[in-house]
């Protein structure tokens, strides 16, 4: 099996209840996007942006929001790979290495801190989010290059939760998170 099979195989029962292929398949489905690498790169590249922005947390200033808010960004920027690799391998392509391995590392620090069942929560609950975008109509509601805009009914993940849960609600985020 392959790096790219792992994530496209959406029957895999090893991760019945975390399952981030059979998830964001479902997305694709719903907003009936057209197989794309260009979009999925560019979404890529914004999430990753995000999360580092997230990431560069004024250490004297770490929230339990501005926490809850790398989570998200972690579990977005799980989401549009999940979604390139599926539109790579709709293409027979590979993903690069060094692009693969700079999410992974970022993922990592980030699953290190919370642990992996608050980040596997945290990716159901921004699906749960990101199926929200639909249009009152049922139907997507796109940005001109195809990336899906919020719909009227959109409700954005609520994370706190979970941080708390990782680490308290006063203590402070771990230097290899931030930084
Ligand atoms: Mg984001």
């Amino acid at each position: 099996m392959t790096n790219t099979d792992f994530f496209v195989d959406t029957q895999s029962n090893v991760t019945a209840s975390f399952n981030p292929a059979a998830s964001v398949a479902e997305f694709i489905q719903a907003f009936e996007m057209p197989p794309s690498v260009d979009l999925w790169l560019t979404l890529v590249d914004e999430e990753r942006l995000e999360l580092l922005e997230a990431m560069a947390i004024d250490l004297t200033d770490d929230t339990v929001e501005s926490l809850a808010n790398v989570l998200k960004e972690a579990a977005d920027l799980l989401y549009v790979s999940t979604g390139l690799m599926i539109n790579l391998h709709h293409f027979g392509l590979a993903p690069t290495d060094a692009a693969a391995d700079e999410i992974l590392m970022m993922l990592t620090r980030v699953v290190a801190v919370v642990g992996e069942d608050n980040f596997a929560e945290a990716f159901r609950r921004v699906h749960a989010s990101n199926m929200s975008k639909l249009g009152d109509d049922g139907k997507p509601v796109r940005r001109e290059d195809g990336k899906v805009l919020k719909g009227p009914s959109y409700a954005p993940p609520v994370l706190t939760d979970l941080v708390v849960e990782a680490y308290g609600s006063t203590s402070h985020a771990p230097g290899y998170l931030v930084g």
